[in-house]
């Protein structure tokens, strides 16, 4: 196999939303993409003709981050299309149905933390294997999507997602520890309101309209946004950046 001269990065959830900017965004700066999705082929394909259409090359995967198997597909195709991996941005993630704590359930809760904490743990073993200076990787750099929810406790009846963003918090400080030594740099962002098809199920554009104003900055922001706070932190440009959580929340 050979490697591209490019670097490679690994987005999960590229389809829509932030993951789409993402893709994008480290498109233009030059990186090569694999990104996963798990249901909308029709989004995934719309994401690979923006990737083309600025220039880069993507590789989009139907992987379910809940699944391990999944996960070890996903990294195992980027690899063998790039023959290296140089970051990783842990995106995809679900808010899941409100529940109040008195309705507090089990499938309910295990489907969001799996998605959005154990995942990131998997994605990141499967990257730290392959970046590890200590395994004759090149080192690397990881982003893990936090939110605002994490310092601010979310939406009403959101304590599920709230805490499983705080998980991801304390997974990024705790890696960044624990990877500093393999050449790979961690850090998080931790989004506000943004303008994203994941609002749909919970009030969509009225709830980005009746929050919106109520921010310091006075509005939503955009996926394009945040995916240029993850570019640099993924990036170059970041080399002294580590163990961050890097808010992006227009004040809020
Ligand atoms: P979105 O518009 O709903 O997009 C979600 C993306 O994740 C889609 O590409 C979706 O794939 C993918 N996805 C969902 N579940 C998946 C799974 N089990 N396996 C693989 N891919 C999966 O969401 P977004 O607003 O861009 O949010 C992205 C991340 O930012 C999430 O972690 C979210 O918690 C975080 N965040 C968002 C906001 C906000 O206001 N938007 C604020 C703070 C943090 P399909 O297209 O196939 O469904």
């Amino acid at each position: 196999m050979t490697s591209s001269h490019k670097p490679t990065a690994l987005i999960t959830g590229g389809s829509r939303g932030i993951g789409r900017a993402t893709c994008v965004t480290l498109a233009k700066q030059g990186w090569n993409i694999g990104f996963s999705y798990v249901s909308n082929q029709a989004a995934a394909q719309e994401t690979v003709a923006m990737v083309e259409a600025a220039g880069g090359q993507a590789l989009a995967v139907k992987a379910n981050v809940a699944n391990r198997e999944d996960i070890k597909q996903l990294f195992a195709a980027a690899f063998k299309t790039y023959g290296r991996l140089d970051a990783l941005i842990n995106n995809a993630g679900i808010v899941g149905e409100p529940r109040s704590i008195f309705d507090a359930d089990d499938a309910h809760l295990t489907d969001v933390f799996r998605t959005n904490v154990l995942s990131y743990f998997f994605c990141v073993s499967e990257a730290a294997r392959l970046m590890s200076t200590q395994r004759g990787g090149q080192g690397g750099s990881i982003v893990n999507m936090s939110s605002a929810a994490a310092r601010h406790g979310g939406m009403p009846e959101e304590a599920h997602y709230a805490a499983s963003k705080g998980a991801v918090d304390s997974f990024t400080l705790a890696l960044a520890k624990e990877l500093a030594p393999h050449g790979i740099r961690v850090n998080a962002v931790r989004p506000g309101l943004i303008n994203t098809t994941i609002h749909e199920a919970h009030g969509g554009q009225a709830l980005i309209n009746k929050i919106g104003p109520t921010v310091p900055l006075g509005r939503a922001g955009t996926a394009e946004e945040v995916a240029e706070v993850i570019a640099f932190l993924a990036g170059p440009l970041s080399s002294y950046v580590h163990g961050t959580l890097v808010d992006v929340a227009g004040g809020r």
